[in-house]
């Protein structure tokens, strides 16, 4: 394996693998490469100065792994794990990355009351197997992701009547 690409953020008290390259169009601010959470701010000054932005993941990912990479939302909490099933948060760039088997065990350990929702459900992580973001794409992350936990939680109770109809 090649060396990981770092965040060139120099307040990281130890050296953290970038997911991005960022670059402006207009010049800006000159390319930079970024972590989770400072892709995060950079992207929202970008948007909100009305400087465009974009967005190249890093190659390979630091997060990449077989079988994607995942969010665990929590419908009980209405918010995202947060990185290794520590906390809560709301925005989906701060969420914890985890790889399909550690999303599985983190939907599986709350128990899930009959009539209610899943407590937590697993969905693809908006970068996963995307070359680059747009702004455009950014703007519609949001959306992708409440539409993405509808259909997870939608699969996860049909998962489950599928499992009860089946005789022990
Ligand atoms: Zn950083």
């Amino acid at each position: 394996m090649s060396e990981p690409t770092y965040c060139s953020n120099p307040d990281h008290a130890r050296p953290t693998p970038a997911i991005v390259h960022l670059s402006w169009p207009d010049g800006w601010f000159k390319p930079t490469t970024a972590c989770v959470s400072d892709m995060q701010w950079q992207v929202r000054d970008s948007l909100g100065e009305g400087h465009p932005v974009i967005l190249q993941p890093v190659t390979p990912s630091p997060y990449d792994r077989k079988g994607g990479t995942y969010l665990v939302w929590s419908n009980e909490s209405a918010a995202w794990w947060g990185p290794n099933g520590s906390g809560y948060t709301a925005d989906v760039w701060s969420a914890g990355r985890y790889d399909e088997a550690n999303a599985i065990k983190a939907c599986g350990m709350r128990t899930w009351s009959q009539g209610a929702q899943p407590p937590e459900v697993m969905v693809l992580a908006p970068e996963d197997g995307r070359a680059a973001f747009t702004v455009d794409d950014i703007r519609a992350v949001p959306d992708l992701m409440r539409q993405r936990i509808r259909e997870a939680t939608r699969q996860a109770i049909a998962r489950r009547k599928a499992a009860a109809s089946v005789p022990a």
